[in-house]
């Protein structure tokens, strides 16, 4: 059973490395933050409604929620019996203390990617507007530039309009600064592991059973 945390840049390919984690462990729980959000928020309780009066106010839903919300997910019995892969959080400090009181993790994951590459990554992503293929215009186009790949009709490189350079950017440095204060922590406590690793889907199943192995 592989108890994780996941860390990594918007960009650096977190979920691409869930999934192949989850191929890997097959009934380990992917837990993230968005998830329990959405479904204590739909399911309309007593946590959810609580979040939904600050997030109703565009406010910041306030540590201990964000806390006691994860806590209750993590006590649930297919966590216990199968382990976790946490992605989303935590996002402070003070709840990186807090979780360690009631779960523990063997190996922190940081993926690792350079700040150009992310930047590629992230600006460069456009997918077909008729079946939702991704690409992108700098690391993964088409063979034939305005031809999809996946359903071969006719398509224009489009791209999201929040993602310009500058918004991206501040994205990345705001990660960059929470991130820290976190995985001192973590490497103090001798649970972290970096990904050098640029492309996760490129890893074998053998190097991702490394991966998750326990540090200690
Ligand atoms: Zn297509």
């Amino acid at each position: 059973m592989a108890k994780i945390i996941l860390f990594g840049a918007p960009g650096s390919g977190k979920g691409t490395l869930a999934s192949r984690i989850v191929e890997v462990e097959s009934n380990i729980v992917h837990i993230s933050t968005g998830d329990i959000f959405r479904e204590n928020i739909s399911k309309k309780t007593p946590l959810g409604l609580k979040a939904k009066g600050f997030t109703d106010k565009g406010e910041l839903v306030p540590d201990e929620l964000v806390i006691d919300m994860v806590r209750e997910r993590m006590e649930r019995e297919d966590v216990k019996e199968n382990g976790f892969i946490l992605d989303g959080f935590p996002r402070t400090l003070p709840q990186a203390q807090k979780l360690g009181e009631f779960a523990s993790a063997d190996v922190v994951l940081l993926l690792d990617v350079p700040k150009d590459i992310l930047l590629k990554r992230i600006l460069g992503r456009y997918s077909c507007p008729n079946c939702g293929q991704i690409y992108n215009k700098w690391l993964n186009k088409p063979k034939k530039e305005d031809i999809c790949d996946k359903c071969g009709k006719k398509m224009e490189i489009t791209q999201r309009a929040d993602d310009n350079e500058e918004t991206v950017k501040r994205r990345i440095e705001v990660y960059e600064e929470n991130s820290a204060p976190i995985l001192k922590f973590y490497e103090d406590l001798g649970l972290l592991k970096r990904v050098d690793s640029i492309n996760t889907l490129e890893l074998s199943g053998q190097e991702i059973k490394r991966l998750i192995s326990p540090v200690k």
